[in-house]
């Protein structure tokens, strides 16, 4: 197994990898998957680059597990083709792809122990016994169950079965991982751990690997490069950071970063020659810097955006929103506001260490470059 290697850069994480890579790179051109009628994949195409940790994230029922699955060959396509360096691999069967996958609800045999259930595939495989031995115990030791080999899963926690059905995989040197959910069945306390011990795991092997998960939070921490899917279409692709800074559209705007970004109708009124966006109980200023941009949207009807953390208690601040707090959490460190702008809710995250009082109008400062903006009828950013 290479190992791969980090430096940090302006730009953020960087892979290095040690070794040259001999991975494939994976490329979907013009995939669709119908089940009967029912279309689940528009034409799908997707690029995978060699050695990096992609994920793909989006709401239930989008066609992630899809996706995987006919990467993995588990499902016929109904269209297009999947490449690995060019070659088409849809007449290859699942066991000739190089592929292992890690599922949902583990798939573990209960009547093998560990050592048994994470050598199965080598065993199929006629590896020898003791290189067999050899790469359980590393790997298991790895996943810090190296103690447990012997035992059942049923024996096991969940946490524990979730790391078995990862060791499972990770013994066989498949060129390319595929995760569906695996962390999904767990508590939150232990999916936070998990995804840590994943995020170092990630930074050690030199594999392609493909995750896939609802839970942006993963998706943000994990990915490499994270590809955002709603109804079967690809949103948008991108590092953690251009998704959150850049987004193409009101659904990423809304699907990545915690807490959700607020939305609030309103139109792009001119005033002056200053831009500025207006709506029931706010009128905004927008940045100069998105004048351009936003010439032909005068008079329109738009969708403005701020994320929680974006409100400020500056008392210096010229761009300013009033709201009518609701309730009021405090945290000790932060407080979150839920509150009333017009008849819109609008969520406020507050690093503050007093708390604050429902019942009062606040005002709140917002800097123009911190507001997105949004067609009011395709959500396309402006
Ligand atoms: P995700 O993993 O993103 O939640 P899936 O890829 O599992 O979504 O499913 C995408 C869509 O395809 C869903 O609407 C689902 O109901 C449908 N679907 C998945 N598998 C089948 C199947 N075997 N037969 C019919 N419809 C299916
Ligand atoms: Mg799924």
């Amino acid at each position: 197994m290479a190992v791969a290697q980090y430096r940090h850069s302006e730009k953020g994480r960087e892979r290095h990898f040690t070794g040259a890579t001999d991975l494939p790179r994976i490329t979907f051109e013009q995939v669709e998957k119908s089940y009967g009628p029912v279309r689940v994949l528009p034409p799908l195409d997707l690029a995978f680059d060699d050695g990096e940790f992609t994920v793909l994230v989006g709401p239930s029922g989008c066609g992630k597990s899809t996706t995987l699955r006919l990467l993995a060959g588990l499902e016929e396509l109904s269209g297009g083709e999947i490449f690995f360096d060019g070659k088409p691999i849809s007449g290859l069967e699942p066991k000739d792809r190089d592929i292992a996958m890690v599922f949902q609800d583990y798939a573990l045999y209960p009547h093998m122990n560990i050592a048994r259930n994470m050598s199965f595939a080598l065993r199929l495989a006629r590896v020898p016994r003791r290189d067999i031995r050899e790469k359980v115990q590393r790997v298991a030791d790895m996943l810090n169950i190296g103690h447990l080999l012997d035992r059942k899963p049923a024996e096991l926690s969940g946490g524990q079965r979730q790391r078995v059905a990862m060791g499972r995989a990770l013994v066989r040197d498949a060129s390319t991982f595929l995760f569906d959910e695996p962390l999904s069945n767990l508590d939150a306390k232990l999916r936070a751990k998990m995804r840590t011990e994943l995020a170092e795991m990630r930074d050690r092997i030199d594999k392609n690997m493909v995750y896939v998960t609802h839970d942006q939070i993963e998706a943000m921490t994990l990915g490499d490069r994270i590809v955002v899917m709603n109804e079967g279409l690809v949103q948008q692709e991108g590092t953690p950071e251009d998704l959150f800074k850049r987004p193409v559209n009101k659904f990423v705007a809304g699907f990545i970063g915690t807490p959700t970004m607020n939305f609030l109708d309103g139109t792009l009124v001119d005033e002056g020659g200053m831009l500025r966006v207006r709506g029931d109980g706010f009128d905004l200023a927008v940045s100069q810097a998105q004048r351009a941009r936003l010439e032909g949207h005068r008079g329109k009807d738009v969708s403005l955006g701020v994320r929680p953390t974006s409100f400020t208690r500056d008392p210096d601040a010229t761009n300013t929103i009033d709201l009518n707090v609701a309730v009021s959490e405090y945290l000790g460190s932060n407080s979150v506001l839920v509150t009333r702008c017009g008849g819109a809710e609008v969520q406020v995250e507050l690093s503050s260490a007093t708390p604050i009082r429902a019942g009062t109008v606040m005002t709140f400062g917002v800097e123009a470059d911190d507001i997105l903006l949004f067609d009011a009828q395709s959500g396309r950013t402006l």
